[in-house]
């Protein structure tokens, strides 16, 4: 009966993870592969303003009864606070239709159904390389996925013009992946000026910006990381906005992310709201209540906010610590080879430049794992790898 149905050969980065869990080498193997953010200890936190609201909610025990199809209002709120900015004239005039939603995988794929039910000529269109899912999510929602010139090995930095150009090329309606911040998997983003020049672009065109933001507070600052999104609201543009919660709030498995969609007033972000509402009904009927409750807790009560901005701020700079380490290793082991990138890519990840065969040396030979396009998840680096990891990536390259 099933003999017809297509082998699913598994998603290449947490195969790799499998992979890097049976690997027998105990002693030395370094996971470098999977985007999530582990301390100087190597540990996956638990931050201290999760674990106080944790506790706070534990006792006594709650009882769990189904939350609102679009989520908690307090996380709804939180998520347009921390995006667009509480003062937002957007935010202030109810023209923002948000939706709590499980993780910022959750989000793109319901604001995926949405566009391609509404916007059915639209195609999407992604950067080149993205994140694998945004492909696999937009073409699950039914969407023909093409890509846009973004990275420059050459430079290690962006096809800026071939990427304007492109978005030139493109027609009303079209949807634009965008990566607000840190972008995965390069860790090369735009400058401010750039995304002024490419958002005029994307007016004049009257493409649909779909922002996906899942570091938020891992680039520059709360505020700085969201620049673009506040100035596509600033220009009156209709924005899409996927955030996730599963890294700066170290809550993966709770599946916490957000949609927003930026309209033009409060009453189409009322039909925007039910729609929204409805495709959650019809897929999953209402997100997790553990989860939720946990960001609403944290987000709405001013001391644990501050706590949890502190938290981000500390892991973001230990990311950065480990770049600026690993530059200074590695340049002083490879002399004559510029690493500079590592400290100008900003966020998790960094494309090392390194082929898919040195790449196979460092899983071989190292048991140091990191994603075949040379994908390096920097936050998988501590005082006690750095320097062997540093070595081997030396020891590839000569
Ligand atoms: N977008 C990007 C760019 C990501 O890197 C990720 C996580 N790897 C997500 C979305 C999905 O986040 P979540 O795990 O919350 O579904």
């Amino acid at each position: 009966m099933f003999q017809h149905v297509e082998f699913y050969p598994g998603d290449p980065i947490l195969g790799l993870m499998d992979k890097f869990n049976q690997d027998p080498r105990h002693d030395i193997k370094v996971n470098l592969g999977v985007g999530v953010y582990y301390d100087e200890a190597g540990r996956l936190p638990v931050l201290e303003c999760v674990k106080t609201a944790e506790a706070a909610r534990a006792n006594p025990p709650q009882a769990r009864p189904y939350l609102p199809m679009d989520g908690l209002p307090g996380y709804r709120k939180a998520c347009q606070n921390l995006l667009f900015g509480a003062d937002n004239e957007a935010v202030q005039s109810g023209r923002i239709a948000t939706i709590a939603t499980l993780g910022g995988s959750g989000a793109l794929r319901v604001g995926a159904d949405f566009i391609h039910q509404w916007f059915p000529q639209a195609k999407a269109y992604v950067s080149n390389p993205t994140w694998g899912n945004h492909i696999s999510i937009f073409e699950g929602a039914g969407f023909t996925v093409g890509k846009y010139p973004y990275y420059d090995a050459a430079t290690i930095g962006v096809k800026f013009d071939e990427m304007l150009s492109f978005f030139n090329s493109l027609n009303e309606n079209d949807v634009v992946i965008l990566h607000p911040c840190c972008h995965n998997p390069t860790g090369v983003d735009l400058s401010n000026a750039q995304w002024d020049q490419v958002l005029q672009v994307v007016q004049a065109k009257k493409l649909i910006p779909f922002m996906d933001i899942a570091y938020q507070g891992f680039g520059d600052d709360m505020d700085g990381d969201v620049y673009a999104i506040r100035k596509a609201v600033a220009m009156g543009l209709s924005v899409f906005v996927s955030n996730s919660f599963s890294k700066n709030l170290s809550l993966y498995g709770e599946r916490v992310g957000g949609l927003s969609v930026v309209c033009p007033n409060a009453e189409e972000a009322k039909l925007v709201q039910g729609q929204l509402k409805f495709t959650v009904r019809r897929i999953y009927s209402s997100p997790p209540a553990h989860g939720g409750h946990v960001v609403d807790d944290v987000m709405n009560n001013p001391a644990l906010f501050a706590q949890w901005v502190g938290e981000v701020y500390a892991m973001r700079d230990r990311i950065r610590a480990m770049r600026q380490q690993l530059q200074d290793v590695l340049s002083a082991k490879v002399p004559g080879r510029d690493f500079s990138y590592f400290t100008k890519q900003r966020g998790m990840f960094s494309f090392t430049g390194l082929t898919p065969e040195q790449v196979a040396r460092l899983q071989s030979e190292f048991a140091v794992y990191m994603v075949d396009n040379g994908r390096m998840c920097v936050a998988g680096l501590n005082s006690k790898n750095i320097d062997y990891v540093a070595n081997a990536i030396a020891a590839v390259l000569q």
